[in-house]
């Protein structure tokens, strides 16, 4: 009988390059051709994006595969193979690990995957749920890598999802420029909007489909659907060949990493937060152009800080005032000066009254009085008039900003981030089929 097996692969980049997925994209061809019937697209599943000794992306992959028991064996050895000839071994912090579970995903290795979204998991830890829960470990280096191959198992992304369509450049043209036309791109955006997300930056006119450096990706095209994403690869023009490509779902996009929390204590070191505060100080921008402010979150107080690539979003920060109760969403950083939230989103819920006390005007002449002292009234210095009774008056001043939602522009999100357009799109269980073809070769 055929078994189910699950097969979760991390860290196998570098901060040189490389990738994980092109990995995944090589596997999806030689367990093809072994005859392995695939469950589901390949999962990339990214995780916590503040871990400090991660990539920037931190992502993993999951292969989920019905196979004849006979086969197992051959699978293992073709997964650890192509794991060893496309990692980066032996550069610092790359440690690739790679688990196999059999039948259906146990509670644990979800409970485990969860945390891995937004706060740091423990090493020791992983390994005894690995244990626990019959999964073969592979790893390399320093077994970090373990906890991401795990939790990639672990999330079977049975809530809300998107899918990426990723193509590869053939070995001779790596770490050349992209030949990838801009126009095409925003061709491709303008046809496909929003079932895809995040191919260009409004603000700059960037083209974020392409990473940079020298890894293998040529580019990558996100989405709702696979359908679309099969239509918008054939609207951009590259003038360079294509190795391969091949479609994943992923939790990119989703918010996924970013936990609600209702107490101060769970603002912890590395984890990816959400909390409900008030400001408590006025914004001010330190050198290098990045705006922090303060909040109270329970009497607990937390710096937040828009960075400069933030763009525009930084403006919206500037305006806040004390009394402004906020949604902030990101990255806890631990700073000499505190704890600090990185902001990746930033909910505007209530605006403090913004007012400014003047000195009243004499009823007599109108000019602008003058105080005699402190609860001793006012005196107007061009007639004479005194009123001892006179108070400053109270302005409420315009706020030129409203409540809502702020995310910063496309080229400052994190994979995870969902963007303005997925709002509403969100998916609830449903999932689609596999398109034909969903990879090549
Ligand atoms: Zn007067």
């Amino acid at each position: 009988m055929a078994l189910t097996l699950h097969v979760g692969i991390d860290d196998t980049d570098s901060m040189q390059g490389g990738c994980t997925t092109y990995v995944a994209a090589l596997l999806v061809e030689r367990l093809s051709k072994l005859g392995v019937e695939f469950l589901d697209y390949p999962n990339l599943i990214r995780l916590n994006p503040n871990i400090p000794w991660k990539t920037r992306g931190n992502g993993a992959i999951a292969l989920r595969i019905k196979v004849e028991p006979q086969l197992v064996d051959r699978i293992r050895s073709e997964v650890l193979r192509t794991v060893e000839e496309n990692s980066q071994l032996g550069i610092e912090y790359v440690d690739p690990a790679v688990v196999f579970l059999t039948g259906p995903v146990p509670e644990e290795v979800k409970a485990l995957s969860r945390r891995a979204l937004y706060d740091v998991v423990d090493v020791g830890y992983a390994l005894k749920v690995a244990g626990r829960c019959g999964m073969e470990v592979f790893a390399y280096g320093d077994f970090r890598g373990v906890v991401g191959a795990m939790a990639a198992v672990g999330e079977e992304l049975t809530g809300d999802h998107t899918y990426e369509l990723l193509t590869y450049r053939v070995v001779e043209y790596r770490g050349k420029p992209r030949m990838v036309s801009e126009e095409s791109v925003a061709e491709m955006d303008r046809a496909t909007r929003p079932r895809t997300f995040d191919n260009l930056d409004p603000e700059t006119g960037r083209v974020l489909i392409t990473p940079r450096g020298p890894d293998p990706v040529l580019y990558g095209i996100r989405g709702e659907d696979p359908y679309t994403l099969l239509k918008a690869m054939k609207i951009v023009k590259v003038g360079e060949p294509i190795e391969r490509w091949v479609i994943f779902r992923s939790n990119q996009g989703t918010d996924s990493h970013l936990r609600w929390i209702d107490e101060p204590g769970e603002v912890k070191p590395y984890r990816a937060v959400a909390f409900r505060a008030v400001v408590y100080s006025k914004p001010y921008t330190i050198p290098g152009g990045h705006v922090i402010f303060r909040v109270s979150f329970k009497g607990e107080v937390f710096d937040c800080a828009a960075y400069e690539p933030t763009g525009g979003f930084r403006d919206i920060a500037r305006k806040l005032i004390p009394g402004d109760v906020v949604e902030v969403y990101g990255g806890v950083r631990p700073l000499d000066s505190g704890l600090t939230v990185n902001l990746e989103k930033l909910r505007i819920v209530e605006l403090a009254k913004k007012v400014e006390y003047r000195n009243p005007k004499c009823p007599k002449c109108l000019s602008t009085m003058k105080s005699m002292g402190r609860g001793k009234g006012f005196r107007c210095r061009k007639c004479g008039f005194r009123d001892p009774k006179a108070r400053k008056l109270e302005v409420e001043l315009p706020r030129d900003v409203k409540p809502g939602l702020y995310i910063p522009p496309p080229r400052a999100h994190r994979h995870l981030t969902k963007p303005y357009s997925r709002y509403g799109q969100e998916k609830k269980g449903m999932r689609y089929g596999f398109v034909e073809p969903w990879h090549i070769p």
